[in-house]
């Protein structure tokens, strides 16, 4: 069966331009999995320790026929050829790849939270998600709309097509 899934994609080092745009590459070629949609990219201040650059975020629609779990595994693939190393919790990374959303699927397990517990409260998660699919609901039945009214705008900016290549800003 084939699902729709949306995942974060974000990076800040190594020509972070370059890796997220390599990544939707990357994840078009993953097995049983095509990208139907890319989100505008964004500029974004860090979570967590600020002596770090800022980071280039968005969000890509797949269509997969792999579980969450294969899915989450084929991500941690990319992230390691993109020489991610896991060092800092929030710290700087050349690339990080989250499941925001697997269908409509509730998954809490240690190594896997669907949807991811981010998705709230992030505007780099919750503006790229409206940019493709603004009437998105999520499996608790809140409306992507509500949780945009109360996100702030702090520290976030759009993309134009001048800034990054290959996509859709
Ligand atoms: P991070 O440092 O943000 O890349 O977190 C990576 C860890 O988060 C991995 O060990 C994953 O097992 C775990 N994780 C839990 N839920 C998710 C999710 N929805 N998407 C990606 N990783 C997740």
């Amino acid at each position: 069966m084939t699902e729709i899934a949306y995942i974060s994609i974000g990076s800040n080092l190594n020509n972070p331009q370059q890796q997220v745009i390599t990544a939707v590459t990357e994840l078009n070629e993953v097995l049983n999995t095509k990208v139907a949609a890319v989100s505008h990219w964004y500029r974004t201040s860090p979570m967590g320790p600020q002596d770090q650059p800022d980071y280039i975020n968005g969000v890509a629609k797949l269509e997969t026929k792999l579980s969450p779990e294969q899915l989450l595994k084929a991500l941690q693939t990319i992230e390691d050829g993109h020489f991610r190393e896991r060092k800092e919790h929030w710290g700087a990374r050349t690339l990080d790849l989250d499941i925001l959303l697997y269908g409509n699927q509730t998954i809490n397990l240690p190594y896997l939270q669907i949807p991811h517990p981010g998705i709230t409260t992030r505007n780099f998660v919750l503006l790229p998600l409206a940019d493709i699919n603004p009437q998105l609901v999520l499996p608790d039945e809140t409306a992507l709309a509500t949780l945009l009214e109360s996100c702030s705008s702090k520290g976030i900016v759009r993309l134009s097509s001048g800034d990054i290549c290959g996509t859709t800003g």
